[in-house]
């Protein structure tokens, strides 16, 4: 929050001085682009999913060379998420899962299951709102841990690891997760399968734009966000591991990527599926 306050000050100071010391009509030109730089910037910190100006995000370890992560958000969901959970066990493969909250309270079982089965469980708000992206600390430290608490009574572990729903951030969302203890996690590549159903599409997006270390996107969920149907995802989740295994990929789950602890300090991490 306080780089929020010290970009209004310096954008205020600067279109002034610009107005006072330099003669009409270019000192109103010059006051304008200051403002207009200002907003650009925010625009950018709000909207970009990688950047860590507002709160550090990661989204790939470069350092670890020919190795991806999946992640899969908006679930659990009853119709998808199992069909999601029988291709990576019948590929041998390692995903984690942002979850929300609210979902969670509805399949707490299906919640479970994910980790039981080696997947790794991560925070995606509780309530998936759009506007919560633009709420102060105290709503996005209830989304967050509204949603860790249904993890929790759920599975057993209380994540620390979070993707904002629609990826976008506040300035008062680092303060949110500085408090919680808990990290942005953005991605590399996405499927836009949320609005795609063309599973060629969405694999080739993948398949091409994948890099070292570089974290995945898809959505096991429905009904959030684009389509209901998550067919494609579930038609082209084969067809992106066979054809990133091709270009010499690993698959390698989240945490072991990025180097982090994926849970709250006193819980240990379920085992990861070989791949
Ligand atoms: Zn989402």
């Amino acid at each position: 929050m306080l780089k929020a306050i010290a970009i209004k000050l310096v954008t205020l100071a600067a279109a002034g001085l610009c107005l006072l010391l330099v003669p009409p009509p270019l000192g109103l030109w010059l006051a304008l682009a200051v403002v207009l730089a200002a907003l650009g910037l925010i625009a950018w910190a709000v909207f970009d999913v990688n950047s860590s100006f507002w709160a550090e995000t990661l989204w790939h370890n470069p350092a670890m060379e020919k190795c991806v992560a999946l992640t899969f958000d908006d679930g659990p969901d009853e119709v998808f998420t199992p069909q999601v959970l029988a291709i990576l066990r019948e590929k041998s493969v390692p995903g984690a899962f942002f979850l929300v909250g609210q979902r969670v309270e509805s399949s707490p079982a299906l919640a479970r299951e994910i980790a039981a089965q080696g997947h790794l469980l991560g925070n995606h708000s509780f309530s998936h709102g759009l506007f919560i992206n633009f709420g102060l600390q105290a709503r996005l430290t209830h989304e967050i841990e509204d949603c860790n608490a249904a993890i929790e009574k759920a599975a057993g572990v209380k994540p620390r690891l979070y993707r904002p729903p629609h990826g976008f951030k506040n300035p008062s969302l680092g303060d949110a997760l500085r408090s919680l203890d808990m990290q942005v996690i953005g991605w590399q590549v996405r499927g836009f399968d949320a609005v795609a159903r063309d599973p060629g599409r969405i694999a080739t997006r993948v398949v091409d734009g994948a890099q070292s270390g570089g974290v995945i996107t898809l959505h096991d969920g429905a009904g959030l966000q684009g389509s209901h149907d998550r067919s494609g995802t579930l038609d082209a989740l084969p067809v992106i591991i066979d054809g990133l295994r091709a270009r010499g990929f690993k698959f390698v789950r989240l945490d072991e990527l990025l180097k982090i602890a994926p849970y709250a300090a006193t819980q240990s991490s379920p085992t990861a599926p070989a791949n």
